[in-house]
């Protein structure tokens, strides 16, 4: 398949602004698509040469990738640096100065195929050790070499790791479902399949080579991470009552890092809650899951806490941000110790346990772990009355928690693997001002600074994200909280995920100065949420023409960099927020 069909459809995905032609984009490329190379095509199209969780560094650091430009086509380090400094973008400023090149040379090289790339970039990301630096450097200029600056443009980005089509999962699972499973209704079966493996390509293959009877039958396994179940939230113990009517255990809610354990034998793989492999941060965890997770194969889910050893007393979670490393690892470990908390079982022995209610789950977890001072299960409780959820909430709170996680024991009680729904609800913490809680919002655009912020940038837009429509709604202009080191970093972090013009997964009736594609999430807390004619998150569902807003929101200092724009906090949460702050003033 020539490289140039691919580069072709990817301009257009950029140059589209509705979510609708991105699809069809799309899947008139998947169907171009010959089903041998389906999966990589599907890979690099999200900027990756494999799924998450294998760990191959597709990346590689700028100054490197800047020395190939350089040499691919004859002019200084100094020149391209300076023109990436105006562009942000080292793919546009490879395909400018390739553009140059071509017209001055004019001769022709033989096209590029989607193999040759896909394999030269493979054989980089692979390549380690002495020497590695020089061969990646060459194997990258020989392949500009031989692209078109168009194609150049997008190699470029593949190798920096940062698309800016912000094709998201399920833009891809939709355009999959369409091409190759018969209709938008196959969604749902492809979902299944990925939410089970975390790996659109093999999805992507089944589907095309085996068809949706196939992809109905993708099982648990070992080693593939399943993306995790989430929450809904409630803000009273009456509310949750009601909800989770056929019965629920309560559990504390620790502070920390959630992480995915799969055990093969002695060998134990850790699953961020990205689903980024992160064993090699937590050498601790994985001796800790060895020895007292007592099943030759078995897939838990625990949330790693940092500690006092001296008193066993739980630590805040910017605590354990201090074992977010690549270098310094046992220092780290000794310095900022952890516990783990196992709170469910996903596979156990030959038994996929997703499909079966949480206390089977809950049960069987209990069975196959030995409890030491730093493992234990979920600290838990069978509640009947708000009394005890009140007084149990109470003592997860003194005991440095975030409050509770309420867990259905009903008999649909399954794990819905990366849904949020409610048979888990969190109970968090009350605060003062009408707000009750912090929400996780999405950077999708930003206005310049004037005066003392000059220079870098004033506030942002932030939105929240709507799962049925897979888009982006605003929801605040944020521009408090931000101290000087923030307004220094970020546009250090937004740079890369800077866009031309709004993206096609966002809608906004505000025109921000400079727009992002969604990748970035903050946390931001705000004093109430107000009804708003110039905001469309949740628009029309509690006014017509009208969206829901947060007022005086305030950045909290919490990047939530283990969310993806799709874990931000979405529309109907929002909503749901606004009415219990409704009920709470009629009360009153
Ligand atoms: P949030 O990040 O606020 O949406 O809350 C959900 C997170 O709480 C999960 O992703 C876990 O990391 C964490 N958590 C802490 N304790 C538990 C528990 N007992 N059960 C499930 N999740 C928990």
């Amino acid at each position: 398949m020539w490289f140039s069909l691919i580069a072709d459809c990817y301009e257009k995905i950029e140059a589209t602004t509705k979510r609708f032609e991105m699809t069809d984009h799309l899947v008139a490329l998947l169907k171009l698509t010959p089903p041998d190379i389906i999966e990589k095509v599907v890979y690099l199209t999200q900027g990756k040469l494999y799924p998450d969780f294998i760990d191959v560094q597709t990346g590689i650091a700028e100054k490197l990738a800047l020395q190939a430009v350089s040499k691919a086509v004859g002019k200084s380090g100094r020149e391209i640096e300076e023109d990436l400094a105006k562009t942000g973008d080292l793919g546009e400023t490879a395909q400018k100065f390739l553009a140059k090149k071509t017209q001055a040379t004019l001769f022709k090289v033989a096209p590029l195929t989607v193999e040759a790339v896909y394999g030269t970039l493979d054989r980089m990301a692979r390549s380690s050790g002495t020497g590695s630096m020089t061969k990646k450097l060459t194997f990258l200029a020989g392949l500009l070499t031989s692209a078109t600056p168009k194609e150049a443009k997008y190699i470029m980005r593949i190798v920096m790791g940062n698309m800016r089509l912000g094709i998201a999962d399920m833009t891809v699972l939709d355009a999959l479902a369409i091409a190759y499973g018969g209709g938008g209704e196959a969604r749902v079966t492809l979902e299944r399949a990925y939410n089970v493996s975390s790996d659109l390509g093999k999805v992507a293959k089944v589907v095309v080579e085996k068809g949706l009877k196939a992809v109905e039958k993708f099982e648990v396994s070992v080693g593939n991470p399943i993306r995790p179940m989430m929450a809904e939230r409630l803000g009273s113990s009456e509310e949750i009552l009601e909800k989770l009517d056929s019965g629920f255990m309560a559990e504390f809610k620790y502070d920390g890092e959630r992480i995915q354990a799969h055990k093969q034998g002695r060998k134990v793989t850790l699953f961020s809650r990205r689903l980024e492999n992160i064993t090699d941060q937590y050498p601790d965890a994985v001796g800790l899951i060895q020895r007292h997770v007592n099943a030759e194969k078995a897939i838990v889910e625990a949330e790693a806490v940092a500690i006092d050893v001296d008193t066993n007393e739980l630590k805040p979670f910017q605590e354990l941000m201090h074992r977010r490393r690549k270098y310094g690892i046992k220092e780290a470990m000794k310095e900022y110790p952890i516990s783990l908390f196992l709170f469910d079982l996903l596979y156990a022995d030959g038994d996929d346990y997703t499909l079966k209610p949480y206390l089977v789950r809950h049960m069987k977890l209990e069975q196959i772990i030995t409890k030491t001072d730093r493992v234990k299960t979920a600290e838990s409780t069978i509640v009947y009355n708000i009394e005890d959820l009140e007084s149990f909430f109470e003592k997860a709170v003194e005991n440095g928690c975030e409050g509770l996680m309420c867990k259905s024991t009903g008999k649909g009680s399954v794990y819905q693997a990366g849904a949020r729904g409610w048979m888990w609800i969190k109970y968090k913490r009350e605060y003062k001002s009408e707000m009750t809680d912090t929400v996780d919002l999405v950077i999708i655009g930003a206005f310049h600074g004037r005066g003392k912020r000059a220079g870098t940038y004033g506030a942002f837009l932030l939105a929240t994200y709507n799962p049925e429509k897979d888009i982006f709604e605003t929801i605040t202009k944020c521009g408090t909280g931000f101290t000087d080191e923030d307004l220094r970093k970020l546009p250090e972090i937004m740079n890369k995920h800077k866009i031309v013009h709004k993206h096609a997964r966002v809608k906004s009736m505000l025109e921000a100065n400079v727009w992002f594609e969604p990748a970035v999430v903050i946390e931001v807390m705000g004093a109430e949420i107000t009804i708003s004619p110039v905001h469309t998150c949740a628009m029309d569902t509690i006014r017509k023409d009208s969206g829901l807003a947060i007022r005086f929101p305030r950045f909290t200092g919490n990047y939530r960099l283990d969310k993806s724009a799709e874990n931000a906090t979405t529309d109907r949460e929002i909503g749901e927020m606004y009415q219990r702050q409704l009920r709470k003033l009629k009360e009153s």
